[in-house]
Parts: C-alpha cells; sequence; structure tokens
C-alpha cells in the first residue's frame, strides 16, 4: 500500500496574506467546503490571536460537520517571562475549539536575540511548555519551526534542540519552516535527512515560493521522509507565494506514489482550483501546472497527431486524472484530424471523410476570413458543430436590445444602461441593468432576463474580456474581436464573437458563452440520468 502524505493547506492562513487577497468569513467559510469536499487533512483557518475577523470565522464555523478535515487555528508559543495560561494568544487559540492547532516557535539564534529579543534557554521553555500545555487540552499539535533552515544554515545544534524542546512537550509534528523560500532542493533534502536521524517524531515541510522553488522544495523533504505537507492552493501566500498544492499533490501521488488524495477527489483538482481560484478573485492562469486551461493544449500538427495516436507522446499524465482535459487548439493550420474529435463528441458516426465535416470545415474556414480565430475558444466551435449538424435548438432569441451611454457629473466613470429583450418558447422577457460602459451593462440585463427561464445563469460569472482590432481582409472598415472568458465555477470556457461593431462582436460572444452554458448543464443533466 501507498505510503499516506498528510496534506496540511494553509490557504486561509498564509494564503491570506497575498497582496490582492481579502477573504471575507464568507469566503473562509466557502474554501473550507472546497478543501473538505477534495479531502486534505488539515484546514489551517486563521490566527484567532491576531485577527478579529478570525474570531469571528471560528465562531461560525463551529457547528460546521466537516467530512474528512481537521480544522487548524495557528498561533504562536507562549510570550516570553510569562506562565502559558496566562498567554492571551493561547487562549484565544481554545476558545476556538478546532481539533488541531499549528504554532509557531522561533529555531533561529538571530530572531530570538534580535527580534523577540529572550533567551536562547527561555525559547526552548517557551516551545516545550507550549506543546505540554496544549496536549494536555487534547489537541493535534503541529509545532511550526519558523526560520528552521536559516536557523539550521546559523547554528544546527541549536535549530536541532528547538525541534527536540517541541518533541519533548508531545507535539505531534514538526513542520521545518523555509519562511524566507530561500533554501533550494539539495539542502532541503540534506538538512530533512538530518532532522530524521535526530528526532523520532513526524517532520513536516513549509516551503515559500521565493527562489521560484518552492514545490521542488517540499517534494524533496518528503524524498527526505517529511510526512506532512504544507502549502496553499495555486501557491498563493505572501510575496512570491507558499508552496503550490495544486502542483505538490498530483506529483507526489502520481509520479511518486504516495497516497494524498483519494481517486475520486483527485480527480476533482482542477474544479476545486477553479473555485478557490475565483473566491479569491484572482485569475486562475492558464499555464498553472496540472489545472491551468493550457496545461493539456495541443496545437500544431505534428503534436496534434501524435497525441491523437498516443496521448503520451506529449502530455505527462492524463489530465483526467486531475480532472482537466485534453484540449486541441482550433487554427487555420490544424486541419481535419482535430476537428474530427469535436465533430465526433456530437456524432461518433462520422469520419474526416464525411461531407457533414466538410461543412464544418468550410463554415470555420469562412469564418476565420471574417476575422474569427478560434484558438482557445473551442466553446465557440463546439456549438458551430453543432449547429452545422442541424443538433442545436437555441435556448433563447435576442428579438431587441439597445444601450444608453452617459456622462453624469456624479459619476466619475462612463456608466451605462441597456435594455435588453428575450424569447424563450413563445414567451417574452424585457429587462434592464446598469454597468460599467455598454458590454458590461448589455451582460447583466441579459442575464438577468433570462435568469426567469434558466436560474443556473446566476453561477456565470464574466472572468475575461479581450478585444482586439483586426485589419478588415476586405479592405474597408476595420473589425473587432472579441474575446470572453467565463466560469460558472466548474468550468472556465472562452467565446469569440467579430464584427465592425464592438458591441455587436460582444454581443455575439455573450450569447454565446450563455448558450455553451445551458448546453453544458443540459448535458451534465443527462449523464446524470444515464440517458447519453
Ligand atoms: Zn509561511
Amino acid at each position: 500500500m501507498a505510503e499516506k502524505i498528510l496534506i496540511f493547506d494553509s490557504t486561509l492562513r498564509d494564503g491570506a496574506q497575498a497582496e490582492g487577497i481579502s477573504f471575507s468569513v464568507e469566503d473562509k467559510i466557502r474554501v473550507v467546503e472546497t478543501l473538505d469536499k477534495i479531502g486534505v487533512d488539515y484546514i489551517e483557518a486563521g490566527n484567532p490571536g491576531s485577527n478579529p475577523k478570525d474570531i469571528e470565522f471560528f465562531n461560525r464555523i463551529k457547528g460546521m460537520q466537516l467530512k474528512h478535515a481537521s480544522l487548524v487555528a495557528f498561533g504562536s508559543t507562549r510570550r516570553g517571562g510569562i506562565a502559558v495560561e496566562e498567554d492571551a494568544n493561547l487562549k484565544a487559540i481554545l476558545e476556538t475549539q478546532t481539533p488541531a492547532v499549528a504554532i509557531f516557535g522561533k529555531s533561529w539564534t538571530f530572531h530570538i536575540t534580535d527580534i523577540i529579543k529572550t533567551t536562547l534557554a527561555e525559547n526552548l521553555r517557551m516551545i516545550e511548555e507550549t506543546m505540554a500545555y496544549l496536549k494536555a487540552k487534547g489537541k493535534d499539535v503541529t509545532f511550526d519551526a519558523e526560520h528552521f533552515f536559516d536557523g539550521y544554515k546559523n547554528d544546527p545544534p541549536y535549530a536541532i534542540e528547538t525541534l527536540l524542546a517541541a518533541q519533548e512537550g508531545g507535539a505531534d509534528y514538526l513542520a521545518l519552516c523555509d519562511t524566507n523560500g530561500g533554501s533550494l532542493p539539495f539542502e532541503i533534502q540534506e538538512i530533512v535527512t538530518d532532522v530524521r536521524k535526530k528526532l523520532r517524531i513526524p517532520i513536516g515541510i513549509h516551503c515559500h515560493n521565493d527562489s521560484g522553488v518552492a514545490v521542488a522544495n517540499t517534494l524533496m523533504a518528503v524524498q527526505a521522509g517529511a510526512r506532512q505537507v504544507q502549502g496553499t492552493f495555486l501557491g498563493y501566500g505572501e510575496r512570491c507565494g507558499n508552496a503550490n498544492l495544486t502542483s505538490i499533490i498530483p506529483n507526489l501521488q502520481l509520479k511518486m506514489g504516495y497516497d494524498c488524495l483519494a481517486e475520486e477527489e483527485l480527480s476533482k483538482l482542477t474544479s476545486s482550483a477553479i473555485r478557490i481560484a475565483e473566491i479569491s478573485n484572482y485569475s486562475l492562469s492558464g499555464r498553472e501546472p496540472f489545472v491551468g486551461k493550457s496545461a493539456f493544449a495541443h496545437k500544431g500538427g505534428m503534436h496534434i497527431d501524435a497525441v491523437l495516436k498516443n496521448p503520451s507522446s506529449f502530455e505527462h499524465i492524463p489530465p483526467e486524472a486531475v480532472g482537466n482535459e485534453r484540449r486541441i487548439l482550433m487554427s487555420e493550420v490544424s486541419g481535419r484530424s482535430t476537428i474530427i474529435q469535436l465533430i465526433n463528441e456530437v456524432d461518433p458516426s462520422l469520419t474526416k471523410k464525411s461531407e457533414e465535416t466538410t461543412r464544418v470545415m468550410d463554415r470555420i474556414k469562412e469564418l476565420e476570413y471574417q476575422g474569427y480565430q478560434f484558438e482557445g475558444a473551442e466553446s465557440s466551435v463546439k456549438l458551430l458543430i453543432r449547429k452545422e449538424l442541424g443538433k442545436y435548438k437555441p435556448f433563447f432569441t435576442l428579438e431587441d436590445f439597445k444601450t444608453i451611454g452617459e456622462q453624469t457629473h456624479y459619476k466619475e466613470a462612463l456608466s451605462s444602461s441597456a435594455v435588453v429583450k428575450v424569447n424563450v418558447e413563445g414567451q417574452s422577457e424585457i429587462n434592464a441593468a446598469e454597468g460599467d460602459g455598454p458590454v458590461n451593462a448589455l451582460d447583466k440585463a441579459l442575464r438577468k432576463a433570462l435568469e426567469v427561464f434558466y436560474p443556473t445563469i446566476s453561477e456565470v460569472r464574466l472572468t475575461d474580456f479581450k478585444v482586439r482590432v483586426i485589419d478588415s481582409k476586405s479592405g474597408t472598415a476595420s473589425k473587432v474581436r472579441v474575446l470572453i472568458e467565463s466560469s460558472d465555477g466548474i468550468d472556465i470556457w472562452t467565446n469569440v464573437g467579430v464584427s465592425t461593431d464592438l458591441i455587436e462582436a460582444s454581443l455575439i460572444a455573450l450569447i454565446d458563452s450563455i448558450e455553451y452554458k445551458l448546453l453544458n448543464d443540459m448535458e451534465r443533466k443527462l449523464k446524470e440520468y444515464k440517458l447519453i
């Protein structure tokens, strides 16, 4: 049986230190739910001693039953010169009633003498007494040895002594922290190997990414015997971020043979990453290893041909293993063998030589001539194929729309409003909305009108909007190409629209985006009921 590596997620604590992230209590609860569903072992959720918002969160979450994970409250060892029972931070930690706690303490002499200004001996007592106190309260205790690697490089015996003090106090795990993120993989391996010889309790690893090698450092620590891995989803964290669990977990599990998550949980990695990125208000980079939209995207005739013959020719793991998907990028050069993949999703009986395939190819060429570019916008191609094959019934028709732009004295930005009229199976609905600019107003009005018929549209958010001016091949007025990226918290998809008018181009992409969402929902449901 594969050996278990405990996954300790700190997205809500260390991750929340990232520039640009500000989790509300609601956001934190949604992150906890997502992390618990994917099956991480520990969720470090905040520092109740230093942050009133975290106290509110811990109060709110007290009644929530987690399926798998243990909730962790974070804080420091008792302050110097006082008794553990009198330490306000430790009191706040105990009040959270979490089953697990993570306590950081100093292991770099310079920080003890120059920063917190106490003696090396008192620091050891602070560590040992804090561990013993929390163990006596029945907690699962991780000791985070802050700046451990720098401390070890500076004074190895003392750094080890801090770990021995934690072990003596009864800690369950000793997490070695590369707090400044300056260590390199070979150093981590050497130091973890040495620590393991001198201590008997399990070692954890906590790396920061300042040298760009936090994932590599973590893997080397596990190779050297660490059994608890700390990190954050997508590597969110202060400065250059923390070790990225969305890379670490599949590497440990699929390549190094360890057991981190159950197989069906690992296949939720991509959708969990999309969800956490969305809650964090970050857009998920397409180049993100394992979970990015481009992680398994292929372009260029020869690569595509090879991947279609045998995916392992240009893929390091099967994309389904992490819940991602292979994408064959559409472009003028890619040809029939790629289009047929998408056609076969709709009708498996068609071949490269079928008349319908020729029709789809001709239509794509015609649109590319008009200025469309389908690379990265396969969802538009999927809709196009269904339309060309006669297998598509629109979910709605847009009967009319108007946009009005206005510059008022009261608002700094140009605000716009839009009115739309849609028709769904003979029933009309009119709606109006205001927005920052006409496209935003149109998007809002369109969704409000359609939500009446299709409530799941409320899950969709525009995550990116790109406009390119393109030279018209006919030599007349120049055109614009609009690319819209949308997400419903499970999937991310991109649609394209082209016109001489920006609003019309946006509208084409917006309508496609909504149609694609509704089509996807319908197919998901049919699959659930095993009708397809
Ligand atoms: Zn950290």
